[in-house]
């Protein structure tokens, strides 16, 4: 019989409502008890003296490049950038070649995670066939191969008779539909936001219109259709508060920020830095206060990383023929500390609540709580802890971070997946 008790953690579960130093144990993949003084007699024991015991961090937003694109990332290596950041779930979007547009290719990505994954991965099918936004993809037959919602993430359904059908039929089939928020006739040729910073760098403008504008008009086909909606990597004012909007308005609409939309600006940009691109683009300080704001109040629910890696040659050609996307996972929850907790604006039940339950009870994961009887999915972090990211390090396949050296209080120390410890930081201090 296998057991693991985590002694003396700080156990979050804002699920449960619960925050209390006490221990965990952990039988056979399942949270078996929570109490103070467990007996270790025969178990694996995990001191978490003076650290946060949560609920397995789940990134709902992740880009995984297998099948197809091997030579950017894997399903092993993605998984194990995941495990080194603090994730026990990840959900990787279907922009694979071939796309994830049918059951078949549900299969081979749920069996190739089954096989070589260090964390949970649910697959997330495309809406449409190809993701081309003409006809529906085979989204029931998706779902009974493992699907847990649809997306055509990177392109944007622009048919709205499209996306009325989409999620009609979605609504039918209890999926959510996440957007890419993004009108390509406004974005067209655009390298980042248009304002200020890309007039004096001469690049081209993405003006956040092309966001709100998509976001306005799903709002519009959500209420009529009811379906659940979710906008992925919200990065405007204007989107953030027609969400709160839409959701004072009762409707199951839900959205997600990335760590760089709030701990970064334009004006942060290292000129003709491709690290620095990616869509939606890092916009104004105004946007991302709004999404910071988001977080905080709640008209954001998840944080997720939209890890989007590249080939380091992808990523070395002039700024304009370089892909879109960074890597994110293993700065995640270092950012968040940063940003968000360190500061005083979210508690650390909050912070948490970003990370496990909502983003769990949006897709309807049996996740992201440390209840009893429940998947034993822990990640164990440090609120203090000094350490600096150095992405030659890291698991992952891709090395486009913008994020390489910066110095972090606060990150992941272990992460465990069904009881198993996948992931330990290999120096404590
Ligand atoms: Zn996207
Ligand atoms: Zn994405």
């Amino acid at each position: 019989m296998s057991r693991l008790v985590i002694k003396n953690g700080r156990i979050v579960d804002p699920a449960r409502n619960l925050d209390r130093t006490t221990d965990l144990a952990i039988e056979e993949g399942l949270v078996r008890e929570i109490a103070d003084r467990i007996d270790t007699t025969g178990s694996e024991v995990f001191d978490a003296s003076g650290l946060v015991v949560a609920p397995g961090f789940i990134d709902m937003h992740v880009h995984l490049r297998e099948p197809g694109f091997e030579h950017a990332e894997t399903i092993e290596t993605g998984s194990r950038a995941a495990a080194a950041g603090g994730f026990t779930s990840i959900c990787c979007m279907p922009n694979t070649e071939p796309v994830n547009d049918s059951a078949t290719v549900t299969s081979y990505i749920v069996d190739r995670a089954r096989r070589f994954a260090a964390v949970n991965v649910y697959p997330i099918g495309a809406i449409t066939r190809n993701s081309a936004g003409e006809e529906l993809a085979a989204i029931a037959s998706m779902k009974q191969a493992g699907i847990v919602a649809i997306s055509d993430d990177g392109k944007p359904v622009m048919n709205a008779r499209v996306v009325r059908r989409a999620m009609e039929y979605a609504r039918a089939v209890d999926l959510p539909l996440i957007e890419h928020c993004e009108d390509l006739h406004l974005s067209a040729g655009g390298d980042m936001h248009e304002g200020r910073q890309s007039t004096r760098l001469g690049l081209r403008g993405i003006p956040r219109s092309s966001e709100d504008v998509m976001v306005a008009r799903d709002l519009i086909l959500a209420e009529l259709t009811g379906v659940r909606y979710h906008v992925a990597h919200i990065s405007s004012r204007n989107s953030v508060d027609m969400v709160a909007f839409a959701k004072h308005r009762g409707l199951p609409v839900t959205s997600e920020a990335t760590p760089h939309h709030f701990a970064l600006t334009d004006e942060n940009m290292l000129p003709y830095d491709s690290s620095y691109k990616m869509k939606p683009p890092l916009r104004e300080r105004g946007d991302s206060e709004a999404v910071t704001e988001g977080l905080v109040r709640g008209s954001i629910d998840a944080i997720a990383t939209d890890h989007a890696p590249h080939a380091g040659a992808e990523k070395m050609q002039e700024f304009e023929r370089c892909p879109f996307g960074i890597i994110g996972l293993e700065t995640a929850i270092g950012l968040a500390l940063e940003r968000l907790y360190h500061p005083g604006k979210v508690p650390l039940s909050r912070l948490i609540q970003l990370f496990t339950e909502n983003p769990a009870r949006i897709l309807s994961l049996q996740r992201g709580t440390l209840r009893i009887g429940a998947a034993a999915d822990v990640t164990i972090l440090s609120l203090d802890r000094e350490w600096t990211y150095d992405v030659n390090r890291s698991p992952s396949k891709s090395r486009n971070t913008p994020f390489h050296g910066r110095a972090f209080r606060g990150g992941p120390v272990a992460t465990v997946v069904d009881g198993k410890i996948v992931w330990r930081a290999d120096a404590l201090s």
